[in-house]
């Protein structure tokens, strides 16, 4: 199953998008219907509503007055939080339920307005937002019936672009015509979220050759939110961004490596399901090459996960937290990051390297000629260590 978390502000267009990913079949759970039915007229919902708050927020008809409760709630959050109290759990367990009821090869499809306010992003394999201008926003909401200045108080309480680029691994930009999202979702279902989906139920990640391509600005911005995932299912165990990707201006195969802490490759092993059903598949125990002489291949051997996401690569090295290879693969990203010259040095290896393998799918030979000029920079890191500067 594969969980897609959607939002975007009010009048962006997300129920449009939502509409068209239900028409190609994915699951779309609409977490503002469910908020509607957990209190509606014959619920235990309701019931509490109107205990708490007295049988004023019920019409004539004997459904919830939203607004007689919206108008008790407003600037209380002591009131707020006694009415959250009542519908959030609702809205959760319902919402589990429907989860639990689609099929296992189901793209579920999460419709949360607050999904960025709310901090949901971590819980889903892909977060998609929807985009519009502000101007375009009022207009259509205006032709919806909301008159400007109750949309712009609306538009105003919610997160901000920022923080919605931030989490956003698909921003889907329908300031345009509707055929031009459309288009966008159409692609969006068939080039990632159906195979991303048939990868995780398949336990295939997803592999390219490898291209290194420049220093790509995003980078670290993608990788706090892959890193975010890691650590959830991983019980909030530390998840480090290393490699070429974590060096700011090192060229590098647009793959996100990090490394994820544990105590040993038994609790490794025990990370396995969860990490795969993040969307991680497992690849098994990998032998790190061994740095230092006197060191055995024992104290170098960790649990190779990666991401089964066609559109985002990402390799997951599980090891053992302050280990020799832990502490090596910090030590290189830190090294590099302070010396511009072995980065150049790195970044002119690669390119050459990434050239001459580029019929090599899995990039295991590109790997494996990168491994000489590895090993003597771990002298040269090593001295970084101990003198304190760069070579
Ligand atoms: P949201 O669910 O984000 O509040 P909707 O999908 O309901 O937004 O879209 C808001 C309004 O704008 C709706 O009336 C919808 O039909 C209309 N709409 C959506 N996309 C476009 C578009 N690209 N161009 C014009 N109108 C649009």
């Amino acid at each position: 199953m594969l969980r897609v978390g959607l939002s975007g502000g009010i009048g962006s267009g997300k129920s449009t998008v939502a509409g068209r990913l239900a028409e190609h079949g994915a699951v779309v759970i609409d977490a503002d219907r469910l908020a509607r039915e957990v209190v509606e007229p014959g619920t235990d919902g309701l019931r509490e509503v109107v205990a708490a708050f007295g049988a004023e927020v019920l019409g004539p008809d004997g459904a919830l007055n939203r607004p007689a409760l919206a108008a008790k709630v407003f600037g209380d959050e002591q009131a707020l939080a006694t009415l959250n109290g009542i519908t959030h759990p609702r809205i959760a367990a319902r919402t589990g339920e429907l989860i639990a009821a689609a099929p296992e090869d189901a793209i579920v499809v999460h419709d949360v307005p607050l999904l960025v306010e709310k901090d949901m992003a971590p819980l889903y394999h892909l977060v998609v937002i929807v985009h519009a201008d502000l101007d375009e926003r009022l207009v259509r909401l205006r032709d919806r019936g909301v008159a400007e200045e109750d949309a712009r108080r609306r538009i105003a309480a919610q997160a901000d672009d920022e923080r919605r680029r931030a989490v956003a691994d698909v921003w889907l930009d329908n300031s345009g015509t509707p055929d031009l999202v459309l288009a966008q979702v159409d692609a969006l279902w068939a080039d990632r979220l159906v195979r991303y989906e048939s990868n995780i139920r398949l336990r295939r990640y997803a592999a390219g050759p490898p291209i290194v391509v420049p220093y790509d600005e995003t980078w670290p911005v993608q990788a706090t939110r892959v890193a975010a995932r890691i650590r959830l299912a991983a019980g909030g165990r530390t998840v480090e961004h290393i490699g070429s990707t974590a060096v700011p201006g090192l060229a590098a195969k647009d793959v996100l490596d990090f490394q994820l802490g544990v105590e040993s490759l038994d609790e490794a092993a025990e990370l396995e399901e969860a990490l795969t059903q993040a969307g991680f598949p497992g690849r098994g125990v990998a032998e790190d090459a061994v740095r230092y002489e006197d060191d055995t291949q024992e104290n170098w051997l960790k649990r190779l996960h990666a991401g089964a996401d066609p559109g985002r690569r990402v390799n997951l090295h599980v090891r053992v937290e302050g280990g020799p290879a832990w502490n090596w693969a910090i030590r290189f990203r830190d090294w590099l990051r302070a010396d511009a010259a072995a980065r150049d040095e790195y970044a002119a290896m690669k390119l050459e390297l990434s050239e001459k393998h580029r019929g090599d799918a899995e990039g295991f030979a590109y790997g494996d000629a990168k491994e000489p000029w590895m090993e003597t920079a771990t002298a040269r890191v090593d001295a970084f260590y101990r003198d304190g500067q760069a070579s």
